[in-house]
C-alpha cells in the first residue's frame, strides 16, 4: 500500500524543485536575450531570439502549471531533456558553435535534471546533451587538436557536473525524506502523549467524583443515621408500651420502614467508600445481585424487568471486588438508560475455557456504528447529565485486570456489552 505520506512530501518536493528550476530557466532565458541583442551582437540574432522565444513560450507553459500547484511534463522527463539538448545546441550552433557561452546552459540543465529527476534520467540527459555538443562540433567541422581537446574536455566536465549533481541531490532528496518520517513519527507521537494524559486526566476526574459523593454520602448517612437511630429507640420503647392492638401494628410498620432507611443508607455508604483495590477471592453473582441492589434505587429502573441467568459453574475468582462492582453497575445504569418502561435487560455468566464471561443485554434503543467507534473514548456520551466516563473507566478496570470488555453487537432492539474476566 503506497504511503500518501510519502505520497504528499514527493509532490511538495517536486514543486519545490520545480519553482528553482523556474527561476534558473527565466534567468537563462533572460540572459539569453541580453547576450544576443546587447552584449554580444551577432549575426543570427533573429534566429537566437526565435529560438529564445520558443524557450520562453516553454516557459510560461511550465510557470502556468507551477501556478496550479503541478509540474509540468514531469512525466516524460527525457522528452524534456530532448528540448533542452536541442534548444541549447541550436543556441550554440547560430551562435559561434562551441565557444558560444550557451554552452554552459548544458550545465544548468543538468544540475536542475539531477534536482529534479532520478540519476537514470540525469545520465540519459548528460548523454542526449553530450550528443547535441558532440553534433555541434561536427556540424562546426573539427579542423585542429584545441578543438577536439575542447570538445572532450566539456564532455568530461559534464559528466563531472552530472555525478556530483546526482550525488548531492540524492542526499538532499535522502535527508528530506528522513526529516519528514522524522516529523511523521514526531506527530504520532505527540498524539499518542496527549491521548495518555487526557485518558489519565479522565481517570482522575472520575476518582475526584467518586471521592467527593463518598465525602457526601458518609456526611447524610451521618446526619441522617443518627436521628433515625433516636427515632428507632424511640418506637421500641413505645411498644414495649401497653398499647391498643392496632396501634402496636402501626409502630411494628413505622419500625420496618425504618430499618428500610437504614439499610438503603447502609447500601449508599457501601457503595460510595473510596474503592479498595484490594484483590480477594470473590463470588461474582455476588458482585453482580450488589450491583443490581444498588441500581434499584435508579430512577429510570421504575417498570424495568432486570433478568439473571446465571452458570452454576463459574469459580470463585481473585479480583478487585470493587472494582468489578463498578463496572458492573456501570454497565447496567447504562442499559437502565438506553431501554423505555417495560424494557428487559438480561444478565448471564458463563465458563469457557479459563475465563468467564458476563453479558449484559437490554432491548434499547441501541447504539450507531459511527457512536460504536466513540464508546470507550473519555466523555463520550449522548446523555444529557452523561460524564461519558463509565465505560471509559470499565474498560480500563476489566483490562488492569487482564480482562476484556466489549460491545458484542448492537442495533435499535439490542445491545449487548461483554465483560470477560481470566478465571
Ligand atoms: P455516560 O453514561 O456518562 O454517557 P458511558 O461511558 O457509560 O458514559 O457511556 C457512553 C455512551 O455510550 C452513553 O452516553 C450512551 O450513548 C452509550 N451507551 C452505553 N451503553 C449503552 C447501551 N446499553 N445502550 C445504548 N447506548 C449505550
Amino acid at each position: 500500500m503506497s504511503d500518501p505520506y510519502a505520497a504528499r512530501s514527493d509532490l511538495d518536493w517536486e514543486l519545490a524543485v520545480e519553482s528553482i528550476a523556474l527561476r534558473i530557466r527565466w534567468f537563462g532565458l533572460i540572459v539569453g536575450y541580453l547576450l544576443v541583442n546587447a552584449l554580444d551582437p551577432v549575426e543570427n540574432r533573429p534566429y537566437l531570439n526565435g529560438i529564445l522565444t520558443l524557450g520562453a513560450v516553454y516557459a510560461l507553459f511550465d510557470l502556468a502549471w507551477h501556478w496550479r500547484g503541478k509540474a509540468f511534463l514531469s512525466r516524460t522527463p527525457l522528452f524534456v531533456s530532448l528540448m533542452e539538448a536541442l534548444f541549447i545546441g541550436l543556441l550554440s550552433h547560430f551562435d559561434r558553435g562551441l565557444d558560444s557561452p550557451f554552452r554552459y546552459y548544458y550545465f544548468l540543465s543538468l544540475l536542475v535534471c539531477a534536482i529534479r529527476y532520478s540519476p537514470a534520467v540525469t545520465y540519459s540527459t548528460y548523454a542526449m546533451h553530450s550528443m547535441s555538443y558532440s553534433m555541434l562540433a561536427l556540424s562546426h567541422g573539427l579542423i585542429d587538436r584545441g578543438d577536439i581537446v575542447s570538445l572532450i574536455l566539456m564532455l568530461v566536465f559534464m559528466g563531472w557536473g552530472t555525478w556530483a549533481g546526482t550525488s548531492l541531490a540524492l542526499l538532499i532528496r535522502e535527508t528530506g525524506r528522513k526529516l519528514t518520517d522524522l516529523n511523521h513519527e514526531l506527530e504520532v507521537r505527540i498524539e499518542r502523549r496527549t491521548r495518555e494524559l487526557q485518558q489519565s486526566q479522565a481517570l482522575l476526574v472520575q476518582q475526584e467524583k467518586q471521592a467527593a459523593f463518598g465525602l457526601l454520602a458518609a456526611g447524610i448517612a451521618h446526619e441522617v443515621g443518627n436521628p433515625l437511630a433516636a427515632i428507632s429507640s424511640l418506637v421500641q420503647l413505645m411498644n414495649r408500651k401497653e398499647l391498643e392492638p392496632e396501634m402496636h401494628d402501626r409502630l411494628a410498620l413505622v419500625d420496618e420502614q425504618l430499618i428500610r432507611i437504614q439499610k438503603t443508607l447502609r447500601e449508599l455508604v457501601e457503595f460510595s467508600r473510596p474503592g479498595n483495590n484490594e484483590i480477594r477471592t470473590t463470588d461474582l453473582h455476588e458482585v453482580i445481585e450488589n450491583a443490581l441492589n444498588i441500581a434499584k434505587y435508579y430512577k429510570r429502573k421504575k417498570g424495568k424487568k432486570i433478568e439473571t441467568h446465571y452458570s452454576q459453574e463459574i469459580p470463585h475468582l481473585q479480583i478487585a471486588r470493587d472494582r468489578v462492582l463498578q463496572v458492573f453497575l456501570n454497565l447496567v445504569l447504562n442499559a437502565l438508560d438506553a431501554t423505555e418502561e417495560g424494557g428487559t435487560i438480561l444478565i448471564s455468566t458463563e465458563l469457557t475455557d479459563d475465563k468467564v464471561r458476563c453479558t449484559f443485554k437490554d432491548d434499547g434503543h441501541g447504539i450507531s456504528p459511527e457512536r460504536q467507534i466513540q464508546l470507550f473514548e473519555p466523555y463520550f456520551t449522548t446523555k444529557p447529565t452523561g460524564t461519558g466516563l463509565g465505560l471509559f473507566v470499565s474498560k480500563n478496570i476489566v483490562e488492569g485486570m487482564g480482562g476484556r470488555i466489549r460491545l458484542e453487537h448492537s442495533h435499535p432492539g439490542t445491545t449487548v456489552f461483554s465483560v470477560t474476566l481470566p478465571t
